[in-house]
């Protein structure tokens, strides 16, 4: 039995996928069987690299450059047609959170700071990546893992052409969801202690047709508060809107952004709960019920907030915002506890990371409690991410990036975004790097080596 076979059977058990859930590779099953062959074995050219990314986020844009910059041969794959991840599939902004990180320094430089377009970063990333002499495949999506033992060895993308396998010294997962890890067998958790419950999905959006000056926009639960119109604060207007019917009852707080265009900004008020993103009925139903209160809010702020009595939808997202599933569980963990109080680590990896514990409530409206007060998140210390947050327990082969890694549900709400997302991919493209260099698994690398990779 070939590895192909054991990783297929192997990936359809630990994902806990049906055979009717595989979608487009159901169709290739298909036609397979007609002509009698076995699909695993139609596949396929077989490529060969030293480092393979999957996810074309902050993360596996970094993992990706940094690895080439070390001369590595390094293959990034994304199931989109656009790199970039949250930001530009799902209109996510700004670049936030903040790290010691000369890598990502640079990226913020030359995509012209946090505040960047949502219509070009895709193409800016593109720029890094190929610049470094990494290879990029769009439309090819990490369907299956090859496993070598216990030690992931490649994966099989399903594309247009079918399956494609690629063989790697090392994969690193950064698709947000942890799916090689998932795949491969790797231990995880997913949403909150006692209840399970991930944070809610969202769909971000542009309205046009603001008007300049005058307009209201609001960017947290705490400045609803303290805007004040003719009818109410802001807060009161929205829980009022909620309390008719106007708006859905999970939405909270309607946060309305300065867009980069005049006459423009981009809506974060959408709420959808009690779903999960590894779950494609959930994620139809997240689709279909954040578009609709899109457009319900739309009717909302052209009746209530000055400014929009004008405005229509500009630009929708291509898919639903995810901010939280699967985080793989790694030889180390970082708590609630070590973001509070800024822990320090001999195996830093990221340093002195900082974004407030930022959980958007699982279960009720708005912004869950952060420092016992609705609408509030617990401040952080400056913390370190050690390298076992990068490295799966159980399984050889594989780094994790981005907000997948091992955490609580706690730490990942602040080390999910963008900034922190990418400074952890960075670190993975050096282990990577590392690990094929020293002809070792990831987990033996010299994480001093690394260190120094990333400092300069
Ligand atoms: C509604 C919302 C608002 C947010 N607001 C902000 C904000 O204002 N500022 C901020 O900094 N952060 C924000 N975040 C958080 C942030 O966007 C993400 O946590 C961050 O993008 C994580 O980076 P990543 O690279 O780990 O994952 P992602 O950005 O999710 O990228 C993962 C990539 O992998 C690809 N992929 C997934 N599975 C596969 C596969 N099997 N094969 C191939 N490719 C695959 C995806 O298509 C995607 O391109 C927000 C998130 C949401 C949902």
């Amino acid at each position: 039995m070939s590895h192909t076979d054991i990783s297929r059977r192997r990936f359809l058990s630990t994902a806990g996928w049906s055979a009717a859930g595989l979608g487009a590779s159901g169709l290739i099953a298909a036609s397979a069987a007609e002509s009698g062959e076995d699909d695993s074995r139609r596949s396929e050219a077989v490529h060969k690299t030293e480092v393979l990314v999957c996810g074309g986020g902050p993360a596996g844009m970094a993992a990706a450059t940094v690895a080439a910059r070390q001369g590595r041969k390094v293959l990034l794959v994304e199931r989109y047609g656009r790199l970039g991840g949250m930001a530009v599939q799902a209109m996510v902004g700004p670049l936030m959170g903040s790290v010691t990180s000369p890598f990502v320094d640079e990226v913020l430089h030359r995509i012209g700071g946090r505040r960047f377009d949502n219509e070009r970063l895709d193409l800016q990333y593109a720029s890094i990546v190929d610049e470094a002499g990494a290879s990029l495949w769009l439309h090819s999506w990490a369907a299956q893992v090859m496993m070598d033992g216990g030690a992931v060895a490649g994966a099989r993308l399903l594309t247009k052409q079918g399956m494609i396998q690629v063989d790697a010294q090392v994969v690193v997962d950064a698709t947000g969801d942890g799916d090689l890890a998932c795949a491969a067998g790797a231990a995880f958790e997913q949403g909150r202690p006692g209840d399970g419950l991930m944070q809610p999905m969202s769909i971000m959006y542009r309205l046009a047709g603001v008007a300049g000056e005058g307009a209201l926009y609001c960017g947290s639960e705490q400045e609803a508060r303290k805007i004040k119109l003719p009818a109410g604060t802001w807060e009161q207007i929205v829980e009022r809107g909620m309390e008719a019917g106007e708006l859905a009852p999970t939405i909270g707080v309607v946060r309305l952004y300065r867009a980069n265009r005049p006459g423009e900004s981009v809506v974060n008020a959408t709420q959808i709960n009690q779903v999960d993103g590894t779950n494609v009925q959930d994620l139809t139903r997240a689709e279909m019920e954040g578009r609709r209160q899109a457009y319900q809010v739309l009717e909302f702020v052209r009746r209530h907030a000055p400014g929009y009595e004008k405005a229509y939808i500009a630009a929708m997202p291509a898919v639903v915002g995810v901010r939280e599933t699967r985080r793989i569980l790694g030889t180390a963990y970082l708590t609630r506890d070590d973001c509070i109080s800024g822990r320090k680590w001999p195996d830093a990896v990221v340093r002195d990371a900082r974004f407030p514990i930022d959980i958007h409530n699982p279960a009720g409206s708005g912004q869950a409690e952060g420092d016992g007060t609705q609408g509030t998140a617990a401040a952080v210390k400056p913390y370190d991410i050690p390298y076992g947050c990068l490295v799966p327990r159980n399984i050889d082969g594989l780094l994790i990036a981005g907000r997948c890694i091992s955490g609580s549900h706690d730490a990942h709400a602040s080390y999910r975004v963008q900034c922190i997302a990418m400074a952890i991919g960075a670190a993975a493209g050096a282990a990577a790097a590392t690990a094929v260099e020293q002809g070792v698994p990831p987990r033996a690398v010299n994480v001093a080596r690394v260190q120094r990779l990333l400092a300069s």
